[in-house]
């Protein structure tokens, strides 16, 4: 019988970046207890590392912004493949997100006349991030820390404990959603079972309602701007429930990561230092942007350098530059020329700012990769250019939700928001539309969390068994325990974790191959089988070696995911980008691919099943390359087609582009 810890919660967030706080002030304002979780301590989230700042249509640098440019631009971004509803919805509100921001203490950068200044980035028609400096992320963070601890100051008053009804457990990690007892698929949620890092003691919050907000799986990768804490958690919870992935075959590599030196490989280099006019360079010194514009997008992007040049000035008359593409276009083109024989010394390209900005504005605007690159390359981007080349960034897949109340597919009482979350940004997710996603969809996602749990108050709530906890706790402890006499050798979840990221890398990178991704699903059920005999020495008490072997369930699940759908889709479109099918296929545009965990009667190994998905048609699962049978099953999908009046949005030759002949015949 379990003696962990419980507590009684109404809603819990798991997950302290824009996304969960944002959801967790939403639920708190509708009087519900609530509980965020966070891996980190609190502050600490990606959320803090964003850089370049928020999209959203406020149309204070350009009147000709609003929504429905917005729409159009995110879903040019994501080649069609977002869902139009939550494009819609982004765009809508997003403006309403920030100026909420602004009146809870945000201080943003403003313009000439007093407005808060908004900036260009990749794939946005307008000026329209807005920002702090380079430091938006930071300043986001703070000002929902700062709304925390308002409400906590309100319940003290009233109620004389600051964390009556918002609660924050930081450092502490979730390890599986629990569910009521009745073990199917589609039984609603009844809480988590978490640790603390510190102590690596156990407990248990029991909620009718959680909220997933983990953010992204960068760590599965060799080369990322992603730190530690981002392995997927959230993504491999919500399968481990019965809830399905969708697009997980998108991954974004952000054009501009450092290069050097080794140890700072992957640190991201902000989109602003090209929004602020900043342009690649080859080892020829050939501003070489201006031979990788895709047709479809070549009538918007300057086919010169004095063009691209007079934009900065007067935007009106002239096209953007090509430096400014979505961010999987540039990535593209920067691997291309490293290929080519024309990279920089240390295998990228040049980003130069120094030469088109004087010294005091470059600090002025873009202190911290001024601080950055002298601090970890010695190098002055205000004398000398930067080298950059790709790394990864973000996971445009995620957990498949509703658009409108951010419910998990197929589990009660289910919600995800932020990167966690997926189709909202289709193929390619833009710069600046992850924070204003974030702020949209928490506070929706909080919203309908509380919603819910509000409903299920008086009523029976669903609880967790102990042979649920038992179970859960058992799963944790397992890294502690010696293989048996005879059995195959330890492992050390270390080598395990490099080996997944080089397999990664090397087979599911950004330019993918059919016999590579095969590969790479016999590579990692060999690394499935290791990470089984992951062992650690010591004790709970603050050991980073449980806490990777416990995460390598998650990275291998979301691995499997991404490097599954990738083989599956046979075309290339925004971060999915296939050498054997290089082009776009419009057939493919209206299909989601979504992954579940095996189910019904086929054991995947853990006793969890994976839920039927209303409207999906199965493909396979990872065995059937010759590899051994994956976790993971695949599904097709239709993506709902978008509705008239944001389709006419579009003229008829762009999208002649994207659909097929019989969607632009029918519209
Ligand atoms: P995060 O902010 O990633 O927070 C995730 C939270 O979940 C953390 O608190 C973590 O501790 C917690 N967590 C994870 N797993 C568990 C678990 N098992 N148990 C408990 N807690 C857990 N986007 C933009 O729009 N504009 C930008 O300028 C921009 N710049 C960026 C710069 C960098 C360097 C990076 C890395 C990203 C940038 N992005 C930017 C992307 C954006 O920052 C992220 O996509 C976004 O912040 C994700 O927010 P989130 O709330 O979904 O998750």
């Amino acid at each position: 019988m379990s003696t962990v810890e419980r507590q009684a919660w109404d809603v819990v967030v798991v997950g302290a970046g824009g996304a969960g706080l944002r959801a967790a002030i939403e639920a708190r304002e509708q009087g519900l207890r609530t509980a965020v979780v966070c891996k980190s301590l609190f502050g600490k989230a990606h959320t803090v590392m964003a850089e370049g700042g928020i999209a959203a249509a406020m149309g204070n640098v350009n009147a000709g912004d609003g929504w429905r440019v917005h729409f159009r631009d995110t879903l040019r971004g994501g080649k069609f493949l977002n869902h139009w509803r939550m494009a819609e919805l982004h765009a809508r509100e997003a403006p309403e997100r920030v100026w909420e921001l602004e009146t809870w203490g945000a201080l943003f950068d403003r313009t000439a006349d007093g407005r808060i200044s908004q900036r260009n980035f990749g794939g946005h028609e307008y000026p329209r991030l807005a920002h702090v400096g380079d430091r938006t992320g930071l300043e986001l963070i703070r000002t929902l820390q700062q709304r925390v601890v308002a409400l906590q100051q309100e319940d003290e008053r009233e109620t004389g404990d600051h964390e009556a009804r918002l609660k924050v457990f930081q450092e502490c990690t979730v390890t599986r959603v629990l569910k009521a007892d009745g073990a199917g698929p589609a039984d609603p949620v009844a809480g988590v079972f978490c640790y603390r890092r510190e102590s690596g003691t156990f407990f248990v919050l029991d909620a009718p309602a959680v909220v997933l907000a983990t953010g992204g799986i960068g760590k599965s990768f060799k080369v990322t701007s992603n730190s530690w804490e981002y392995t997927g958690d959230g993504h491999a919870l919500a399968l481990l429930a019965g809830a399905p992935l969708v697009n997980m075959e998108f991954v974004q590599f952000h054009p501009t990561g450092m290069v050097w030196p080794p140890s700072v490989k992957g640190i991201l280099v902000t989109e602003s230092v090209r929004g602020d006019g900043g342009v690649l360079r080859n080892s020829e010194h050939r501003r070489f942007m201006f031979d990788y514009i895709p047709d479809v997008f070549r009538s918007q992007y300057a086919s010169d350098e004095a063009e691209a040049d007079r934009w900065y000035d007067d935007p009106d008359h002239n096209r953007r530059p090509p430096e400014l593409l979505p961010r999987d276009e540039v990535a593209r083109a920067i691997n291309a020329e490293v290929k080519a024989g024309r990279g920089s010394p240390h295998g990228g390209v040049f980003l130069d700012i120094a030469s088109r900005r004087s010294p005091a504005e470059i600090i002025r605007r873009l202190p911290s990769m001024h601080h950055q690159f002298k601090q970890l390359a010695d190098v002055d981007i205000t004398k000398e250019p930067m080298e950059v080349g790709p790394t990864c960034h973000y996971v445009m897949g995620g957990v498949d939700v509703d658009p409108d109340t951010a419910a998990a597919t197929g589990v009660p009482g289910l919600f995800a928001a932020g990167e966690v979350a997926g189709g909202m940004h289709g193929s390619n997710r833009l710069g600046g539309n992850s924070l204003s996603d974030l702020l949209v969809f928490g506070r929706r996602a909080g919203l309908h969390a509380g919603r819910y749990a509000a409903a299920s108050a008086g009523a029976a709530r669903p609880v967790a068994g102990a042979a649920q906890i038992d179970a859960a706790a058992a799963e944790a402890v397992r890294p502690f325990q010696p293989p048996e006499a005879g059995a195959e050798p330890p492992e050390n979840p270390y080598a395990v974790h490099q080996d997944l990221q080089q397999v990664m890398n090397d087979l599911v990178g950004i330019i993918r191959r059919e016999p590579e991704m095969s590969s790479a699903l016999a590579h990692l059920a060999g690394l499935r089988r290791r990470a089984a005999r992951a062992v650690v020495e010591g004790h709970r008490q603050y050991n980073p070696g449980w806490h990777l072997a416990l995460d390598l369930r998650n990275m291998l699940l979301v691995s499997e995911c991404v490097a599954l759908a990738a083989r599956e889709r046979t075309e290339s479109r925004g971060g999915h980008t296939r050498e054997d099918h290089p082009g776009m296929d419009r057939a493919w545009r209206r299909v989601n691919l979504l992954c579940s965990l095996r189910g019904n009667g086929e054991d995947s190994g853990d006793g969890a099943v994976g839920a039927e998905v209303p409207g999906a048609r199965d493909v396979g699962t990872g065995g059937s390359g010759g590899e051994e049978a994956g976790q993971v099953r695949l599904t097709r999908r239709e993506l709902p087609a978008i509705r008239a009046d944001l389709l006419a949005l579009f003229d008829d030759e762009e999208l002649a582009k994207y659909l097929t002949d019989e969607e632009v015949k029918d519209r």
